[in-house]
């Protein structure tokens, strides 16, 4: 397959363009850079059509797992250290969990900590998005519309033709064979084309703020999960960045928000003022900006994430963990899959629904068991007294918090959640790391 030759073609006077490429990436977050980046590998013909202008932020909480660095390494080992090397990332060796009754449990990411690579970290979106959308800018087989917002998909013999407004103006079509739709949680393709509904018992509603001058923050970047009774089955959290700066949120499933009727933008700010293991730690904090909010579309349910002519990649998918709401890795492990499953509909000329099933069950086969027991996990942390119960036997036996720790990072480790021998382990306080 050859470099992409999308003309420029005039159809109507000058401010309208026409493109023509084999597969159109429909966002430029993680998940449709890493297709792009992918893509381009496999040299199929690619465009790009990304609505914002970067640097661009992203309401999140900022904390990229270790998952994500896997799937960097495989794109390009030189992201990883370009992520590495990035003023703006603060490592983390760590998690701090606390429970209702107030009771903290601090567990490093695994038994060698402080040695080597710190196994997470914490960077700002606006600078890791930008990293990652300059890299396919970068690459010249990727053809890339910036500022440019997908508008209306129209379905053809064999492909689509898609509408295209560049600077809130010029209009483009692009003619493609294949969509991959990346365009995040509100995505217009997933709600209007694929049909997937957007439904509140597997949704949640996620607000963020950026705060200066905490105290207490962990001098290993330990990031902090406080499982306030109020917030249950949600959490508050605490993500440190470089220069005492922090990203401070909370997460809630939205059934739980709509019959609370609360307020989640007021609820971190009321939290933080006057809840009494946080209250002292934010006297002299200066919060940085407007609390942001978006939703978290998440992977609690199985669904079809292709159909004649698309996948959905991501949050377009609803790919994030119930339980963790960990969505940058799912977006880039499916943008990864998603190009793969292109190169192989185009080299086989089958860009039908029955071919491009192979990328459902190739993300499932991925997450789907790590995402199983994240949704049980969420129906269990509606009972404050079992997070009190764990954090105080956790903490008198070390054991038992290395094996608290591996399960956020050990996924074998996490499926022995769903054996009944791990919870009478967890009783008699055993470790199960051996
Ligand atoms: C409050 C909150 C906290 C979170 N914290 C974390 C965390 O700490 N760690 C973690 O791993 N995950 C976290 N997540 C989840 C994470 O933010 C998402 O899962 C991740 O951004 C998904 O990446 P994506 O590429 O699918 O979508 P996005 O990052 O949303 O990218 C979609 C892109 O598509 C573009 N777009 C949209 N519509 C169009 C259109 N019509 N045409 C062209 N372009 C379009 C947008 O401008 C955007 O750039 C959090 C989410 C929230 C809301």
């Amino acid at each position: 397959m050859q470099a992409p030759t999308g003309s420029d073609a005039q159809v109507n006077g000058p401010a309208t363009s026409a493109h023509a490429t084999d597969v159109l990436v429909v966002g430029g977050g993680p998940g449709g850079c890493t297709a792009a980046l992918r893509l381009a590998r496999h040299g199929v013909r690619t465009m790009l059509v990304e609505r914002a202008v970067f640097p661009r932020d992203k309401v999140c909480g900022d904390a990229l797992s270790g998952k994500v660095m896997r799937v960097l390494e495989r794109v390009d080992p030189a992201l990883v250290d370009r992520v590495n090397a990035d003023a703006r990332r603060l490592p983390s060796w760590g998690v701090t969990f606390v429970a209702p009754g107030g009771k903290a449990l601090r567990v490093p990411f695994s038994r060698n900590t402080g040695v080597g690579e710190a196994p997470g970290a914490i960077l700002p979106r606006l600078a890791f998005d930008a990293m990652l959308f300059e890299e396919v800018k970068r690459n010249e087989a990727v053809r890339v519309l910036e500022g440019a917002q997908a508008t209306a998909y129209e379905r053809e013999a064999d492909g689509w033709r898609v509408e295209v407004r560049r600077n809130n103006a010029e209009r483009c079509t692009i003619q493609c064979r294949l969509v991959l739709a990346a365009d995040g949680a509100n995505s217009q393709f997933a709600r209007h084309v694929a049909g997937l509904p957007m439904e509140p018992r597997h949704q949640a509603a996620g607000v963020r703020a950026y705060y200066q001058g905490i105290t207490g923050l962990d001098p290993q970047g330990f990031i902090e999960l406080h499982f306030l009774k109020e917030l249950l089955p949600g959490y508050l959290w605490i993500f440190p960045l470089p220069g005492g700066r922090a990203n401070v949120g909370l997460g809630l499933r939205s059934d739980h928000v709509r019959t609370r009727e609360l307020d989640l933008k007021a609820e971190l700010q009321r939290l933080v003022a006057t809840h009494p293991t946080l209250k002292h730690r934010f006297m002299h904090a200066r919060i940085e900006g407007p609390v942001q909010g978006m939703g978290l579309p998440l992977a609690s349910k199985r669904h079809p994430l292709s159909g004649n002519g698309y996948l959905l990649i991501g949050d377009a998918g609803h790919l994030i963990d119930p339980f963790t709401g960990e969505g940058i890795s799912h977006a880039m492990i499916s943008g990864s899959h998603a190009a793969d499953v292109s190169h192989e509909a185009l080299c086989a000329d089958r860009t039908d629904a029955a071919f491009l099933k192979v990328y459902d069950e190739r993300v499932w086969k991925r997450l789907g068991q790590e995402l199983a027991i994240s949704t049980r996990l969420q129906d269990l942390a509606h009972q404050a007294w079992l997070f009190d119960f764990v954090v105080k036997r956790a903490n008198r036996n070390p054991a038992l918090a290395d094996t608290i720790s591996s399960m956020f990072t050990d996924l074998d480790l996490r499926a022995r959640l769903k054996k009944p021998g791990f919870y009478m382990d967890l009783v008699l306080g055993r470790s199960l790391t051996g």
